[in-house]
């Protein structure tokens, strides 16, 4: 049997934390399916298209790298409830990041509720790094909004994208 994941997400944009946790997660499964959310964030700065663009290319070639690592890797948008999506992918197991106690209540309920909802897909948490801990998107954001040098927390080609959108909407502070 494959065992198909679920690892959901806005991904906007995509951090080294979540690349952390998406070789992580690619040992436990055959095929690992990153849902990329259409309407997480309400004001998005990269659109569906772009988001789901770069996953796509930041995680090019993890699939199929060595034994025991998913050798498929499938990078697909979803606009419906988190359970559906992974019922009509085949996964049976939900796949989420855990960084500090911040996230645990949040995370833990919606596990719950998910649980209710189908007992037999599991949710399945996975810590990054310790050094990769720390890290959100909407921080990353934030940082580069202010002209911070956000080097640390995304690859060169995701800074990049990030540093040209700041341009063209416009920096803030002085
Ligand atoms: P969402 O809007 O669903 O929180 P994100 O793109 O912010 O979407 O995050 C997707 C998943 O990745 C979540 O489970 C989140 O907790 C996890 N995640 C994000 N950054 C990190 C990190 N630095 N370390 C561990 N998990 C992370």
């Amino acid at each position: 049997m494959i065992r198909t994941g679920v690892y959901p997400g806005s991904f906007d944009p995509i951090t080294l934390g979540h690349m952390d946790i998406i070789r992580r997660a690619a040992h436990l499964v055959d095929r690992l399916v990153i849902g990329v959310t259409t309407n997480a964030s309400k004001t998005p700065m990269f659109t569906l298209e772009e988001r789901l663009e770069t996953v796509r290319r930041e995680t090019d070639g993890i699939a199929g790298r060595g034994e025991g690592i998913a050798t498929e890797i499938d990078v697909v948008s979803f606009d419906s409830l988190l359970m559906h999506f992974a019922e009509r992918q085949g996964a049976t197991i939900i796949i989420r990041g855990l960084r500090a106690v911040a996230d645990f209540e949040y995370e833990y309920q919606m596990a719950g509720m998910n649980q209710q909802l189908n007992d037999e897909i599991e949710t399945i948490f996975l810590m990054a790094d310790v050094s990769l801990q720390p890290i959100a998107s909407r921080l990353v954001k934030e940082i580069a909004l202010y002209g911070g040098n956000i080097g640390a927390f995304v690859t060169p080609a995701v800074a990049e994208q990030v540093r040209e959108r700041v341009e063209s909407i416009g920096r803030k502070g002085g």
